[in-house]
């Protein structure tokens, strides 16, 4: 089974992703492991990954869909595998249908976790930090007993500036509008699966999960 998980940040996606590969047996492949692996085992590929990284600079197509396609052929994904943050943009997904078709398989499923921006943006601003001792806290998820207090050490809670409103917004904005050109290649191609991503996380992967088996041949 070969599935791309997609979800803007804040859709609970890598959650998902670890529950849904858990049950039915493929890997759960995150781009970040999929570097951290390739710079591991220093593959001419992961080195160059390193040396951009090391640098502060984006990984360019060509190595980050290199590294996939080496990750794909493992011998973990004979039965399939699980996608997450990747593709990004059309340009990957036309890439990994390319690297799929080479190896004689295809993409079985897509499926896209759908999240209101209003809920992304209350998940997504409502981190907050303790100055003394780092603890972290969700003001509606995981609220201290205290507004403003952390529980262990009474030390005071902080917003951090990247989880301000307007940075998760401006943040939001630039995934949305990627997120959503991918969205429309994967309906186009018919295999893009909606799930609504606001439901308990229990539910979420009930249905996912139904969505797999039901369609499976
Ligand atoms: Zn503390």
């Amino acid at each position: 089974m070969n599935i791309v998980l997609m979800g803007l940040p804040g859709a609970g996606k890598g959650t998902q992703a670890d529950r849904i590969t858990e049950a039915v047996h493929i890997p759960h492949i995150s781009t970040g492991d999929m570097f951290r692996l390739a710079v591991k085992e220093g593959t001419p590929l992961g080195l160059e990954a390193k040396s951009y990284m090391d640098e502060g600079q984006l990984v360019p197509d060509r190595v980050t869909i290199g590294i996939v396609r080496e990750r794909l052929g493992k011998d973990d994904c004979a039965e399939g595998f699980m996608l997450d943050g990747f593709p990004r943009t059309v340009p990957q997904a036309e890439a990994l249908d390319e690297i799929l078709k080479e190896m004689g398989r295809s993409l079985d499923h897509v499926i896209y976790i759908e999240v209101a921006e209003e809920e992304l943006l209350k998940r997504l601003t409502g981190r907050r930090i303790c100055r003394d001792c780092g603890a972290t806290y969700h003001v509606v998820f995981n609220p201290p007993k205290t507004p403003g207090v952390c529980d262990r050490c009474s030390g005071e809670l902080y917003q951090r500036e990247d989880d301000t409103e307007e940075t998760v917004a401006k943040r939001l904005a630039v995934n949305m509008e990627k997120t959503q050109m991918l969205v429309d290649y994967y309906k186009k191609q018919g295999n893009l699966r909606p799930i609504d991503g606001q439901q308990p996380i229990e539910h979420v992967t009930e249905t996912i999960l139904g969505h797999l088996k039901g369609a499976a041949r």
